[in-house]
């Protein structure tokens, strides 16, 4: 499809894995994010649970598919069959936290020696609005992430801080790493690179 100012549409969809230690907020953020919705008592995950939701970025609509895993030990090993062939990952800790922000920084280590190295990554500090508790430094926190390459957002699943904003940034990062219809073949990526977006990105016009 191309639109009136001549720049061809996109459809992208995009597998997004949430990964941390588990209280951390990673199915309430999720339902924050697709539901708008916030439980102070939520059931934690079982496994894996899948959600999905659709974000629309100037010409560029990504479709998300999210996997919420389990913070659980036992289920550490399923871990990498979701992140694998993930367009993005999001690392989430809890600021209250200290233990939560180590287990983190292991998660970060681990795609970055196991995952894809296109895989977009961003840590997240939950639970912002319990300030008062807080034991991770956010200075320390956002020198970390610069060091690692990774965006760094402070949210609250429960008062809606930066979740949309959150999204929104993965959403555009996607949409700008997605092999866009209308570049010119010239244009075009070296075919490895490509290719291995292509399995990450994979894009229907
Ligand atoms: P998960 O195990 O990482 O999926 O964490 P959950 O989403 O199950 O949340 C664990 C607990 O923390 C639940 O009681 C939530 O209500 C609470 N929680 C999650 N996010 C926030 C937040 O941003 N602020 C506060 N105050 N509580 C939160
Ligand atoms: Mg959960």
């Amino acid at each position: 499809m191309v639109g009136a100012n001549n720049i061809a549409s996109k459809n992208v969809q995009a597998k997004l894995v949430i990964l941390g230690d588990m209280g951390t907020g990673k199915t309430s953020m999720i339902l924050r994010f697709v539901k708008g919705q916030f439980f102070d008592f939520q059931e934690s995950t079982i496994g894996a649970a899948f959600f999905t939701q659709v974000v629309s970025i100037n010409n560029t609509t990504v479709k998300f598919d999210i996997w919420d895993t389990a913070g659980q030990e036992r289920y550490h090993s399923l871990a990498p069959m979701y992140y694998r062939a993930a367009a993005a990952a999001i690392v989430v800790y809890d600021i209250n936290t200290m233990s939560s922000f180590q287990k983190a920084k292991k998660w970060i280590e681990e795609l970055q020696r196991q995952g894809n190295p296109d895989t977009i990554m961003v840590l997240v500090a939950n639970k912002a609005d319990m300030i008062t508790k807080r034991e991770v430094d956010p200075e320390e926190a956002k020198q970390y992430a610069k060091e690692n390459g990774l965006k760094y957002f402070e949210t609250s699943a429960k008062t809606a801080q930066n979740i949309q904003e959150l999204f929104y940034e993965i959403a555009t990062e996607v949409a700008q790493a997605a092999p866009s219809p209308s570049m010119p073949s010239g244009m075009k990526l070296q075919s490895e690179t490509q290719e291995r977006r292509k399995k990450l990105f994979c894009c229907n016009t």
